[in-house]
């Protein structure tokens, strides 16, 4: 019988009164302990992250079955870590040894969607597409688009704050939570925010949610601000010689005033692993390449103004999409780089450093030169619009020595995105990855501040430990 961790001073919790306790409020069939089948939810996408093994996985179907998890959590003093998809690239979904997973990809209702007051209300398991095309269907849009939108959930959007594609032009996660509700680690319902258009009703503990990686709380209910459905976008593809050349075009793009949809950019390393993993045909004798788009009026027109903008800096080639299919192809290239980049190697570690636009060429270079002092393939694609780059460092885990080097490579580029006025993180989170790097960031005062507020709302620290901090 395997032991928890943690347990009060009084009692020793073993799995099964953990699991009974957990069975007067669930039924049978959301109470999970097959240890082949709990053993699959340890980890998210950063496998290499280290995760402990839980003892028991829960997926509650209601909110009174989620107080029911946590007050049996807090009462053993067991850690509880909350679950969407586990798409996630920083470890932040990865158990805790002993404790209860809570996944709450069963709850995915999608509650309301009101044209009027233009919210949706939304439980957490719900998965970003199938919100995006049921808003859609109401003349409405959901702007957050991570890559990852077909699986993963709004309550990790939320745990993540997550961004995308379109953040360049309609702005993170962070922008489109209203109002929550949350169960709090001892089991009490909170309800934060609004659903109304305005609202500065006390602290804004909505936002503090947004990006808390689990650590505070578990979201049950979201209210999502939406905006009406914009025309089909329209992409261009820019071809260029130099990651420089391509990172000059974005700093006079934005520069321009111009207000693209979207603006992405692959180096070659990306565009060839696309290519290989995918046959999509993209031009791989180019360095870098530049995907914009417009989902205005005229989006030809803009596109125009935005393909002279390129040449200018010196674009080899300019090719507007035909038409919304071409588009859409260009785009899920896009969104299939990280994909495609683990399949160079067998592995990645996937930094998300954001720096300031106008520091986007520096950053470029200087992870072409960590890449040739570790003797490392380093595919980069970014969401050039937002300065948010995801420097892929590609190796093999199964060789000490590569994964050495990819582990420090992975450490100077955040070093350097620091260097350059910018942040370790951008959308992914902090997870277990990049722990030490928050406290470089914030630092000491910051980060004694962050605990502070982790105490106020998880007192016995069972709420996704080991995280953030
Ligand atoms: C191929 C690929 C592409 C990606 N592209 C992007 C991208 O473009 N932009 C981007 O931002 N991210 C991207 N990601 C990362 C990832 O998809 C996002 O971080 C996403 O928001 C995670 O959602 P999830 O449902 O998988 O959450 P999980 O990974 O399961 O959880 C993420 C965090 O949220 C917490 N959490 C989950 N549900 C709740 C809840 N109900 N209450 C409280 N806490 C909760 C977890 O504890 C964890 O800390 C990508 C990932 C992959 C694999």
């Amino acid at each position: 019988m395997s032991r928890i961790e943690a347990p009060r001073d009084d009692e020793t919790v073993t799995a099964s009164s953990l699991v009974d306790r957990l069975l007067a409020g669930l039924p049978a069939e959301a109470v999970l302990t097959d240890p082949e089948v709990t053993v699959s939810y340890a980890h998210d996408m950063a496998s290499f992250c280290p995760a402990g093994t839980p003892a028991v996985v829960v997926l509650p179907r209601t909110v009174e079955q989620v107080q029911h998890v946590m007050r049996t959590a807090t009462e053993l003093r067991v850690p509880v870590v909350p679950q969407g998809a586990r798409t996630g690239l920083s470890g932040a979904a990865n158990a805790s040894e002993g404790c209860v997973v809570l996944s709450l990809t069963k709850m995915d209702r999608i509650l309301e969607i009101n044209p009027v007051d233009r919210v949706a209300v939304v439980e957490p398991g719900v998965v970003n597409a199938t919100l995006s095309r049921a808003v859609g269907e109401h003349g409405l849009y959901y702007p957050p688009d991570p890559s990852s939108w077909e699986t993963c959930t709004i309550g990790g959007n939320i745990g993540t704050a997550s961004g995308g594609l379109c953040c360049v032009k309609y702005g993170v996660t962070a922008e489109y939570v209203l109002g929550l509700e949350v169960v709090l680690a001892d089991g009490r319902l909170m309800s934060t925010g609004r659903r109304t258009a305005k609202g500065v009703a006390g602290y804004d503990l909505t936002r503090l949610f947004v990006g808390s990686e689990g650590s505070l709380g578990i979201v049950v209910r979201a209210v999502l601000g939406l905006r009406p459905k914009p025309p089909q976008q329209l992409v261009l593809a820019a071809e260029f010689a130099s990651a420089a050349d391509a990172c000059d075009a974005v700093c006079r793009i934005m520069a321009g005033g111009h207000v693209p949809s979207l603006l992405e950019l692959m180096d070659r390393t990306t565009v060839k692993a696309v290519n290989d993993f995918a046959r999509m045909g993209l031009p791989e004798t180019t360095e870098a390449l530049l995907l914009a788009a417009f989902d205005t009026p005229d989006p030809a027109a803009d596109l125009a103004a935005l393909g002279a903008l390129c040449a200018e800096a010196g674009a080899t080639q300019v090719v507007p999409a035909e038409d919304a299919a071409e588009s859409e192809l260009l785009l899920q290239a896009r969104r299939l780089s990280l994909t495609a980049l683990e399949a160079v190697k067998g592995t990645t570690m996937i930094d998300d450093v954001c720096v300031p636009r106008s520091r986007l060429g520096e950053m470029l270079a200087g992870v072409e030169r960590i890449a040739a002092t570790y003797d490392l393939t380093i595919g980069l694609c970014a969401h050039a619009g937002d300065g948010n780059t995801h420097p892929t460092v590609c190796f093999d885990a199964r060789d000490p020595d590569e994964s050495r080097r990819a582990r420090e490579s992975f450490d100077e580029i955040m070093a350097l995105g620091l260097e350059l006025g910018g942040t370790i993180t951008g959308e992914h989170g902090v997870g277990v990855l990049k722990k030490e790097w928050l406290a470089r960031e914030i630092g000491p005062v910051g980060v004694e501040m962050q605990r502070a507020v982790k105490r106020v709302f998880d007192p016995l620290g069972i709420l996704n430990p080991g995280k953030l901090f």
